[in-house]
């Protein structure tokens, strides 16, 4: 079942939930199925294993297809990445050609029967009955067509030749479907073929990067005021993000990581470093980080983090907790007594957070930034979720997506309420610091000098 030779080759069938049996074949051709189902497993990603059983072949040729499911689905990126091709029908009135696209069926209200199409070319009505006649006569066009060597292909149900897919009965399944997000989804995958976007507030990561200014720690804007660090803790690794505040704004200087065994003494050494470091700032003085938050809530780093900070609370680097609520404050101060702890409302932190990256207001990037920052800052999304009937707002992790980067930048934002200096204060200690030091008189001695 599993195996065939026939003259001129040999086909074999593999399940992509256990990638490891990939390891014992290579292949010339690779055909994988429904991709936007494939789990990634603790042995990788099943697409990148089997495609590297063909690197050998200089001929190799890989498909892949899939009912999309979700728009950051493997599906949906291969596409994006292709020549993006469209099917397009002839339309029998007019003679252009046009993709049958959902919006441009049309029925009259409570009749889905009289579903039909409407050509976007010239406004021409046409019926049911001519869809074999335009399908056969229709085309593939490259909506991308300077990329070269990666065909797509995207085709919806409309151009189905089966009479269960006649527009008609498509029309009256799309009403029962779309009095549920659920159901809505599996109509939008399954017959139009598109990727599902989840409501909310979501964001587009080569549109962020593309966001990027001109400025970094050893280029700041001279209207830094502050600069503020958020540390989250891996078993493996420390990752930090640098923000700058301003009087309004928020500045993502840099992203660091170290690695280390959390419970070894190297990490803490180079985030001791990072945290005496200091940069030359365009008003003249040198700036610090002034804050630093420390996550001790992930995997029992807690008396690792508490040992890190609790000689350094002078400095502002204190060990924080996140908890989610969108009522609770952004950052607070633990309510158990004795406890040297900070309490990071998470949720509202990025609701304010997601609010000014929506909007491009408040926020701003610096050329140091590579493109994982903002692939895991744009990780989460904020949906709403119908729990026993009533909306709830919440923040979800996108699947396959890591987080670093977002958590270490709430806490950045969140830290920044330790320092309670007025900006005037501050802007004239930047400014003052220009003044050149003078040199500490030292006073010879002749008993020292002999
Ligand atoms: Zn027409």
């Amino acid at each position: 079942m599993l195996a065939r030779r026939f003259p001129g080759g040999s086909l074999k069938f593999l399940a992509a939930k256990s990638p490891r049996n990939l390891r014992r074949h290579t292949t010339r051709f690779l055909a994988m199925d429904e991709i936007d189902g494939y789990e990634i497993t603790q042995e990788g990603d099943p697409i990148k294993l089997a495609e590297m059983r063909t690197l050998t072949f200089r001929d190799r040729k890989i498909l892949a297809g899939s009912t999309p499911v979700f728009d950051f689905g493997p599906i949906t990126r291969l596409y994006d990445q292709s020549d993006k091709r469209v099917f397009e029908c002839l339309c029998p009135s007019c003679a252009e050609y046009s993709e049958i696209t959902w919006a441009s069926i049309q029925w009259k209200e409570d009749d889905p029967d009289s579903a039909h199409w409407v050509c976007p070319r010239n406004g021409c009505v046409v019926e049911e009955r001519f869809k074999p006649h335009m399908v056969a006569q229709g085309r593939w066009r490259a909506t991308a067509p300077e990329v070269k060597g990666h065909a797509g292909f995207a085709v919806n149900c409309l151009v189905s030749p089966h009479h269960n897919a006649r527009w008609g009965k498509l029309a009256a399944e799309f009403l029962l479907a779309k009095r549920a997000p659920e159901t809505l989804q599996v109509f939008q995958n399954t017959i139009l073929g598109q990727p599902w976007k989840t409501e909310g507030e979501d964001f587009d990561e080569h549109e962020l990067f593309a966001r990027r200014e001109a400025f970094n720690l050893d280029n700041l804007p001279p209207e830094t005021l502050w600069i503020t660090a958020g540390v989250d803790c891996q078993d493996d690794r420390l990752e930090i993000v640098l923000m700058g505040h301003t009087e309004t704004d928020w500045l993502i200087l840099d992203h660091r990581v170290f690695w280390g065994p959390i419970d070894g003494e190297t990490i803490w050494q180079e985030l001791d470093s990072l945290l005496k470091e200091a940069w030359q700032h365009p008003n003249g003085g040198t700036i610090r980080i002034d804050a630093c938050a420390v996550d001790s809530s992930d995997g029992g780093h807690l008396e690792t983090v508490m040992g890190f900070c609790r000689p350094r609370f002078g400095r502002r680097v204190v060990p924080i907790k996140g908890v989610a609520g969108f009522s609770r404050p952004i950052f607070q101060r633990s309510g158990t007594k004795g406890q040297h702890l900070w309490i990071v409302g998470v949720d509202a932190a990025k609701s304010a957070l997601f609010a000014r990256v929506g909007r491009n207001q408040g926020i701003r990037f610096g050329d140091a930034l590579l493109p994982i920052f903002f692939e895991q800052l744009a990780s989460e999304r904020r949906v709403v979720r119908y729990v026993r009937g009533k909306p709830e707002a919440r923040f979800e992790r996108i699947k396959g997506k890591r987080a670093e980067t977002l958590d270490a930048s709430v806490y950045a934002l969140a830290v920044r309420q330790l320092i309670g200096q007025s900006v005037d204060r501050r802007a004239e200690e930047l400014a003052s610091q220009a003044a050149p030091k003078r040199p500490p008189v030292v006073i010879k001695s002749k008993w020292l000098g002999g």
